[in-house]
């Protein structure tokens, strides 16, 4: 009767809506709403220079805060909107407001290095309308291509290589940065890092985690980092937590990480205020 009290929404039980499918589907029909009516924003994680602390980049993660159903996590909500047909257009949405915050910064004189790195899911990346909608919004906003990164995951790339490798060509060639996410989680084999030409890997934070304790971590995360460097590529360490891990990566030769020892993603003006300085 709580819900009759405040006069607005009535808290109907329909039987149907008590099972999980019910209540997926609520979730999938509030998400497709909020998609609709500028119900989502981005928060912003610092990536940081390990040795100095300074900032190098950010990533973007998309937040999800409904009138009914509270912050949703992206771990749930995410694989909802690939699961019903929404990630495109949630993707489409997370690609304008980069780029839209990129714009914003820099009319107001605010100085952001580096990239700010965008997650792109693998349905998104395997379509035809990424580069477009990309291009795009870049023009639109009037923000360089070179203030972008994508951040894939190796599942993104098994599905079709080969078409992979030539969408990732012309990302690149458009002066997109790529990184591979989660890396080491998936079944990417080494042959294909190559191939793919991809900027940086972010190494999985179930690697990091425990890296300090546990031998079988600690020297995944050195493999990881020394296998990077002889391809050329550079490591991001996810998910750092304490000085300790900070000092071990950069000492193992990864020279950037993101966790919440720096900081944990921030709404906008948090991150504005605490890590970047106007010109
Ligand atoms: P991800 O891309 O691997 O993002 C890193 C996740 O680790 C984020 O979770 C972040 O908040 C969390 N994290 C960062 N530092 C630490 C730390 O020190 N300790 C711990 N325990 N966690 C840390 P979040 O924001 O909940 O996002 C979860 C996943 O949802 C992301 O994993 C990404 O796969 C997906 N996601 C988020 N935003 C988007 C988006 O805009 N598009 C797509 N396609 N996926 C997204
Ligand atoms: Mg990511
Ligand atoms: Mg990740
Ligand atoms: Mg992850």
């Amino acid at each position: 009767y709580h819900a009759k009290q405040r006069g607005e929404r009535y808290c109907v039980f329909e039987p149907y809506l008590g099972t999980r499918v019910g209540e997926r589907l609520r979730m999938a029909a509030r998400l497709a709403w909020a998609l609709e009516h500028d119900g989502l924003s981005l928060y912003f994680q610092p990536q940081v220079d390990l040795a100095s602390g300074r900032l190098v980049g950010a990533e973007a993660l998309c937040r999800w805060f409904d009138d009914e159903l509270g912050a949703v996590s992206p771990a749930e909500f995410i694989p909802l909107a690939e699961e019903r047909g929404l990630i495109h257009r949630l993707g489409a949405w997370v690609i304008d407001a980069a780029c839209r915050q990129l714009a914003a910064w820099r009319a107001r004189g605010v100085d952001f290095p580096g990239r700010l790195a965008i997650n792109v899911a693998s349905a998104q990346f395997e379509d035809e309308q990424l580069f477009d909608e990309l291009q795009d919004a870049l023009a639109r906003h009037g923000v360089a291509s070179e203030c972008l990164a994508l951040e894939l995951t190796e599942s993104g790339f098994m599905h079709d290589p080969d078409q992979a490798v030539a969408i990732t060509q012309r990302l690149k060639a458009e002066g997109l940065a790529l990184h591979i996410d989660d890396f080491g989680t998936g079944y990417s084999s080494l042959a294909y890092l190559k191939r793919f030409d991809a900027d940086k890997i972010k190494i999985d934070i179930s690697f990091v985690r425990d890296m300090l304790s546990d031998a079988n971590d600690h020297a995944i995360v050195t493999t990881i980092i020394a296998m990077a460097e002889s391809l050329g590529l550079s490591t991001l360490a996810e998910g750092v937590e304490s000085r300790d891990q900070a000092e071990a990566l950069r000492a193992l030769g990864c020279p950037e990480g993101q966790g919440y020892f720096y900081s944990p993603p921030l709404p906008e003006e948090a991150f504005c205020r605490q890590w970047l300085v106007a010109e």
